[in-house]
């Protein structure tokens, strides 16, 4: 039997944060319902025509998850629950937003299986906090996290942001010596990028607010580095304590199958990568209509599965093993990129050991310049 990981989008938000161009949407309740029943829909459709499937791991992405009511959220984990075989021990994982959630609430999403809170903190600076235009306080965020722990949460992420316009490297290590001093299990730290379109690109643009140069953003990395010491630094942007590493991400980082549900949601399975129309309210039109939520797919052929299991691999502290890869791709990594990986470990910026290559600290932070020479070979 098959087997995957399982994300489902839910596009909603209460409010859209000034950076964000993520898929998601304020002030759509009036779909929620009938999103719901396009997603539970979905599933069962995928269900059937992989039939039997085994789910590794479900996650609740977004968007804001808990903008859903817990009868809706329970909606659709059955739906999942009916369409796939989900593993015993699976890892189901809700992303949340302080301010969105009570205690109530996430002893009921511990209830519905949930065993693992990704929190979108960002920021323990209230003034950071307003900047991203976030509707929450570094209070509520604390608040939250303490309620998940009451609730009986025992696997938290707390996802964070730095080299925000005006952020100094002070104010950071403020905001990461307060994170850790919660103890999370996990944390995910990722440099604002600024999206073109957004209210806070704009506001660069304007020279209202200054962009942070890439030098005090390498030193913010350098700083999370040193001061999350006793955390796994197992991907470039991702810390965990030992076996608290994000099992579902990780199916990306090793470029595994995953099947994604929901509006504008990607999918990855069998050679073939596909995606869903983006927009709710087509979504859902589609599913009552009784047609496919695709609105586009490519096969994955050979050279490009080997140049993205190498950029996404790369990403990992462990790397990319030789014998996995010649188990994968029937081909020896060191003859196929010999050049290549000649020309990055001179320049430091990758190790080649008896197992396999892997980033340099310099290769993680210069991290794009390394993935450059791993584009796809022609078939030789
Ligand atoms: S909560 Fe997340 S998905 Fe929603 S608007 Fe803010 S950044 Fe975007």
């Amino acid at each position: 039997m098959g087997s995957v990981s399982l994300y489902i989008h839910i596009p909603f938000c209460e409010a859209k944060c000034a950076y964000c161009d993520f898929n998601s949407h304020a002030g759509l309740e009036r779909l929620y319902d009938d999103y719901v029943d396009a997603l539970v829909e979905e599933m069962a459709i995928a269900g059937g025509r992989f039939s039997p499937l085994r789910g590794r791991t479900i996650y609740l992405g977004g968007g804001t998850p808990t903008v859903l009511g817990l009868q809706q959220l329970k909606r659709i984990l059955e739906g999942c629950v009916q369409a796939f075989v989900i593993d015993e021990g699976a890892e189901v994982c809700c992303e949340a937003n302080p301010g969105t959630v009570d205690l109530r609430y996430l002893e009921s999403l511990r209830h519905l299986g949930v065993g693992r809170l990704s929190l979108g903190v960002q920021s323990l600076q209230d003034d950071e906090l307003q900047l991203l235009g976030r509707l929450h306080t570094s209070a509520q965020a604390r608040e939250a996290y303490e309620m998940a722990r009451l609730a009986g949460f025992e696997n938290v992420n707390l996802d964070l942001i730095y080299a925000l316009p005006g952020q100094t490297l002070k104010r950071w290590r403020a905001t990461l010596e307060g994170a850790i001093a919660l103890g999370p299990e996990h944390l995910s730290l990722y440099p604002l990028s600024l999206e073109e379109g957004t209210p806070l690109w704009r506001r660069v643009q304007r020279g209202e607010v200054r962009a942070t140069e890439d030098e005090l953003a390498a030193e913010m990395y350098l700083l999370a580095e040193e001061l999350l010491e006793a955390y796994g630094h197992y991907e470039i942007s991702n810390w965990a304590k030992p076996g608290y590493e994000s099992r579902h991400n990780l199916t990306y980082w090793r470029n595994e199958g995953y099947l994604g549900f929901g509006a504008g949601a990607h999918s990855y399975y069998e050679r073939r990568r596909s995606w869903n129309v983006a927009w709710p309210e087509d979504y859902i039109c589609r599913l009552k209509a009784g047609e496919s939520a695709r609105e586009g797919e490519e096969v994955i052929e050979t050279p490009l599965e080997i140049a993205e299991t190498l950029f996404m691999g790369l990403r990992l502290s462990e790397g990319v093993e030789f014998e996995g890869f010649q188990h994968r791709f029937g081909r020896d990594l060191s003859t196929l990129y010999g050049p290549q990986l000649g020309e990055l470990v001179a320049w430091g910026l990758l190790e080649v050991n008896g197992r396999g290559i892997r980033l340099t600290p310099r290769g993680r932070l210069l991290g794009n310049e390394v993935f450059e020479k791993f584009l796809p070979l022609e078939p030789g």
